[in-house]
């Protein structure tokens, strides 16, 4: 029932603002709304029933296995979320002057360090607000570069066929000249296809390593010194470091530009739309790219370097310094962890999901690239249950819902048909994967026995399948009474 639909004319919750306070607003009159808004009349106890009801619903890390690959879904410690929430930071004015702002400006600093040390890169900017808008932002260095050398005929952007959309998409963004690079049958980079498709014309390459394809590239030296020959760059898709943090390094692969998914990887609950944070890395050669504005200590002091101490910079991205809320969470995350536990985060991810690949392959799944390692994820093509049982991956995901955890990732990446992309992450315990299998391996069986069980599934949940295209182009969610 929606909540409108539970009150009654004049039932009240506790008043939160004084009408006084409302009436000495400064905003301007031809703002103010003339009639009273058409709010649920709830007593607090109904709302909070209402939203807890509501909230148990739904599938989320708190309550359930949710392996939904390429997305890190792990559990972030509360105390990370707490110490950001603490009232100095929370009630900051965002245009606060440096000598007011030292505490956070020196949070933000070694920020910077922990990142620049864990990508191996020369320099990290904070201010992207997105995984897709720091790959906007390394792009935008890297023509940034390009032009700096008077180089304007490179034009040109490879991305291997795995990529992730949104590589694609930000280099279109910036005005370069998309170009697909294949992978071959192992799942790595085709190197006779690269080395065909590079010259004069090659801006750069967007990679991730371990791939989409849950693979580490194993060329990848190889690949950097054909582009880098080529006079192009490289860029790193960082969306995901569970796999190599405190392992390898980005820098030390060759790479020029990374961004990094902080609400991955570094302690922000990722999905749902929330807000996000990708902070940018770059090579010696891109260094003055930076977007500003970055943090800088003398030894005493922390303070905003802008635009004019940044004269080659690329220039803002947002009013303010960035999302801080996720900043910090990052920074907490990274001190409560340390060197030592960054490396178990990678060693627990790539254990855990190669535990998962081993057990559900020895259950007879197939999996996409069986002889290689998973890296903190990997790939079981479900083409085998499609044409024997006509079963789709999707009925797959949908019954795993029945059976009480949330699904993998599904049909990405495009390379793989019929896929479940699986990323377990490091914070599950092996009782968890262990369930996780038996219930793919009940569902298995269901395929071969009674497929319309899948087909029918979800039977458990309280709404059926959705219709995604409707509620993606279509969505209607005013209420009127
Ligand atoms: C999530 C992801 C992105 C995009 O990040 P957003 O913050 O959602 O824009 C890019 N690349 C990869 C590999 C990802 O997993």
């Amino acid at each position: 029932m929606l909540i409108f639909e539970q009150g009654h004319a004049g039932r009240r919750s506790t008043t939160q603002a004084s009408l006084q306070a409302i009436e000495n607003t400064d905003i301007p009159a031809q703002f103010l709304r003339k009639t009273a808004p058409k709010l649920p009349e709830v007593s607090e106890l109904q709302a909070v029933r209402h939203y807890t009801r509501l909230s148990q619903k739904n599938f989320s890390i708190d309550t359930h296995f949710y392996p939904l690959g390429s997305c890190t879904m792990k559990y972030n410690p509360r105390a990370c979320n707490s110490l950001a929430m603490l009232s100095g930071f929370l009630n900051r004015h965002p245009a606060a002057p440096d000598s007011h702002s030292q505490g956070i400006l020196a949070c933000l600093y070694e920020l910077q360090q922990i990142l620049t040390e864990v990508t191996g890169m020369k320099g990290v900017s904070l201010a992207p607000a997105a995984g897709a808008q720091g790959e906007f932002t390394g792009v935008a260095m890297i023509r940034a570069y390009h032009e700096a050398r008077g180089d304007s005929a490179r034009t040109e952007m490879l991305v291997p066929d795995a990529a992730h959309g949104t590589n694609p998409a930000s280099a279109a963004m910036c005005g370069f000249k998309v170009r697909e690079i294949p992978t071959n049958s192992m799942g790595d980079v085709d190197l006779e296809a690269l080395k065909a498709a590079v010259g004069t014309q090659t801006a750069g390459i967007m990679l991730t390593n371990p791939s989409t394809l849950g693979i580490f590239e194993r060329n990848i030296q190889e690949i950097a010194r054909i582009v880098h020959e080529a006079g192009g760059l490289l860029y790193y898709d960082g969306a995901n470091l569970n796999a190599i943090l405190g392992k390898v390094r980005p820098g030390d692969m060759g790479f020029d530009v990374i961004h990094i998914n902080l609400h991955k990887t570094f302690s922000t609950p990722h999905g749902g739309g929330g807000p996000g944070s990708g902070p940018v890395g770059a090579s010696e050669r891109v260094l003055p790219y930076l977007p500003v504005p970055l943090v800088d200590f003398d030894g005493q002091t922390y303070r905003w370097l802008l635009e004019k101490e940044c004269p080659e910079t690329i220039g803002r991205l947002l009013a303010f310094g960035g999302n801080m809320g996720i900043l910090l969470r990052a920074y907490i995350y990274a001190k409560m962890l340390g060197k030592e536990g960054m490396a178990r985060i990678a060693d627990f991810s790539a254990l855990n999901a190669n535990y998962l690949l081993a057990k559900t392959m020895q259950a007879g799944f197939d999996a996409a690239f069986p002889d290689r390692r998973a890296s903190h994820e990997f790939i079981l093509t479900l083409k085998k249950q499609a044409k024997e049982c006509g079963v789709s991956t999707m009925d797959f995901a949908k019954r795993l819902l029945d059976k009480g955890f949330h699904a993998p990732t599904t049909y990405f990446p495009l390379l793989i048909p019929e896929c479940l992309l699986i990323e377990p992450s490091e914070t599950e315990d092996l009782e968890t994967l262990d369930l996780f299998v038996d219930a793919l391996i009940e569902i298995k069986h269901e395929a071969e026995t009674q497929p319309e069980l899948l087909k029918n599934a979800p039977h458990t949940l309280p709404v059926k399948r959705l219709d995604d295209v409707k509620a993606a182009k279509d969505l209607n969610i005013i209420w009127k009474g």
